[in-house]
């Protein structure tokens, strides 16, 4: 997809960039791949995937009618360099953003980022959800938690669904979610007091396929959630 591309699609959803936001994605692309020489970010550097794979990709909550430019506070956990937060952020510059990540050269290269790109209202910190599930700053604190390729829903629920505010909701992209996927959440869900109110397959226009899921928050986290480090992804709910 190349950017003129990426315009015209924006378009399509009613959505008209401004010189400042195209220079804002073209400078986010080359960021990326002079700092991916240094730091592992990612592995599509060739500019019209980037737009594609990272960018399109990214902004599918808002295509799909999840997100408005509001100044709704969202959580991108795992974001890495970025995605899908980011790109949503330059397009809806109203949204509060946090990001946590596992990984500081990450969150370095978030700060620089932000910088360059003159991002305002926009936060970054290092550490692991488990960690921040249980911090009062950060519990039950977001309208909104975002997480591409992180992991399966069975964990990703435990590591998410405790920042969310009552009514709150997870919105989880992926290449594809298989059916079994779903049904192995079942118990976490029902743990965490949260429901599944969407789960569509799409494609990319390449024809690459996606999977949005999109879960509620329905009553309070119990305080034994997140559980320590690690231990999501070891006994998963
Ligand atoms: N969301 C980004 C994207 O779609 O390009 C990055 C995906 S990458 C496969 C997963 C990211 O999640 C990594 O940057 C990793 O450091 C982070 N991560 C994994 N487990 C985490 C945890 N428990 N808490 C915080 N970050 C985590």
């Amino acid at each position: 997809m190349t950017p003129q591309t990426f315009y015209e699609q924006l378009k399509t959803h009613g959505i008209t960039l401004t010189d400042k936001q195209k220079k804002q994605f073209e400078r986010y692309f080359e960021l990326l791949v002079e700092w991916n020489q240094k730091i592992n970010l990612t592995a599509i550097t060739e500019k019209n995937d980037v737009y594609l794979k990272h960018f399109y990709d990214s902004i599918a909550p808002i295509l799909q009618g999840h997100l408005a430019n509001e100044s709704v506070r969202i959580l991108d956990i795992g974001a890495g360099a970025g995605f899908p937060s980011l790109p949503m952020k330059i397009i809806f510059p109203n949204l509060d953003v946090t990001i946590v990540d596992s990984l500081n050269k990450r969150i370095q290269f978030l700060n620089l980022l932000a910088d360059e790109l003159s991002l305002t209202k926009v936060h970054f910190f290092h550490g692991r959800a488990e960690d921040f599930g249980q911090d009062k700053q950060f519990r039950q604190q977001f309208d909104f938690v975002t997480a591409r390729a992180v992991a399966r829903m069975q964990i990703l629920a435990e590591l998410t669904i405790p920042f969310l505010k009552l009514n709150g909701r997870l919105i989880a992209l992926k290449a594809s979610a298989a059916d079994q996927e779903m049904e192995q959440a079942k118990n976490a869900l029902t743990t965490l007091f949260a429901q599944i109110i969407e789960s569509r397959d799409y494609e990319l226009p390449n024809g690459d396929p996606r999977n949005i899921t999109i879960v509620e928050k329905k009553k309070e986290t119990p305080k034994k959630y997140p559980r320590k480090a690690g231990t999501p992804n070891k006994k998963p709910l």
